[in-house]
C-alpha cells in the first residue's frame, strides 16, 4: 500500500486516503474535545474503545439492514469506511431528557419520553451547532425533503436497534448523535461513529445515581472522573453482548 494522505482531520478522527478511490480509512484518536472545543484534554485508550465499539454496532446494524460506510476494522484504532459526502446534519435522537433538551425546555433530568425525539443540528462549529427546524434544514438546502424522510426513518430504526442491543448490556440508551452521507450512487449511507462519545449510556447497575451510572462523555464534559474505566466497561459489555448474539444464530 502506497503512503496514505491525509484527507481530513477532525476532533476525534483522522481520515486517509487509500488506494481505493472509493474507500477511505478513519484513525480514531485519545483527543477528547467538549463544548464546540473549549474544553480539550485526552482520555487514553479511547481510539481504539470507540473504533472497537463502532465497528461492532455497525456490524449488528449491518445485519439488521441498515446501510453504513463501515468496512472492516485493519487495526484496533482504525476503521476502513466508505467514501461518502458527509450531510453537514448532525441528527440527534433521545429517549430521556438530558443535556440540551433539560437546558433549553426545562425538562427535568431522567424524564423518560413517551416517544423519541428526532432533532436536527447544524454542524457548523462557528455558529456553535444550532438546532434546526425542518423548515430552516431546507431553506439552506442541506438535506432535500426525501432526504430528511429518509434520515428520520432511519434514525428511529437505529435507536430501536441501540435501545434493545444496550438493554443486553445492562445499559439505558438515553440519546445519540448520528452523522449520514451520500456515495457516489447518492445512497443515504450511516456513518462517523457510534461510541460513549456520541450517546449518553447510563449503568442500570448503578441505580439511579446521577454521576456513578455515567458511562459516557459526560464523565468527561462533567469532570467525573474514571472516563477510561467507563469506556472500557462499555466496550466489554458490547463484545459480551456480540458474543451472546453470535451464539444463538
Ligand atoms: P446534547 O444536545 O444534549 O448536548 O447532546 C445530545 C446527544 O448527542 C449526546 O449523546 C451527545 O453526546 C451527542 N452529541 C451532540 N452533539 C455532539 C457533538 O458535536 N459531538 C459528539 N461527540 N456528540 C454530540
Amino acid at each position: 500500500m502506497s503512503a496514505l494522505t491525509k484527507l481530513y482531520e477532525g476532533k476525534a478522527k483522522i481520515l486517509y486516503t487509500t488506494d481505493e478511490p472509493d474507500i477511505l480509512l478513519a484513525d480514531f484518536k485519545d483527543d477528547a474535545t467538549a463544548f464546540n472545543a473549549q474544553k480539550r484534554g485526552s482520555i487514553q485508550g479511547k481510539g481504539e474503545i470507540n473504533c472497537s465499539i463502532s465497528s461492532k454496532l455497525f456490524q449488528q446494524l449491518e445485519a439488521n439492514g441498515i446501510k453504513t460506510h463501515y468496512i472492516d476494522n485493519p487495526t484496533p484504532n482504525q476503521m476502513r469506511v466508505r467514501a461518502v459526502k458527509i450531510l453537514p446534519i448532525e441528527v440527534v435522537v433521545r429517549n430521556i431528557a438530558a443535556g440540551s433538551l433539560c437546558q433549553q425546555t426545562g425538562l427535568p433530568l431522567g424524564t423518560v419520553l413517551k416517544q423519541p425525539l428526532v432533532e436536527f443540528y447544524y454542524k457548523n462549529d462557528p455558529l456553535g451547532d444550532p438546532l434546526l427546524t425542518r423548515d430552516r434544514l431546507l431553506l439552506l438546502e442541506l438535506a432535500t425533503p426525501e432526504q430528511v424522510d429518509g434520515i428520520t426513518h432511519l434514525a428511529l430504526q437505529i435507536n430501536n436497534f441501540l435501545i434493545n442491543f444496550f438493554k443486553r448490556c445492562d445499559i439505558t440508551l438515553v440519546d445519540f448523535k448520528l452523522e449520514f452521507g451520500l456515495d457516489s450512487q447518492q445512497q443515504l449511507l450511516l456513518a462517523d461513529e457510534i461510541s460513549p462519545d456520541t450517546c449518553r449510556l447510563w449503568d442500570n447497575s448503578a441505580g439511579d445515581d446521577p454521576n456513578r451510572r455515567v458511562l459516557d462523555k459526560d464523565r468527561f464534559r462533567r469532570d467525573l472522573g474514571n472516563i477510561e474505566n467507563a469506556y472500557q466497561e462499555v466496550l466489554q459489555r458490547v463484545l459480551k453482548a456480540v458474543e451472546g448474539i453470535g451464539s444463538r444464530e
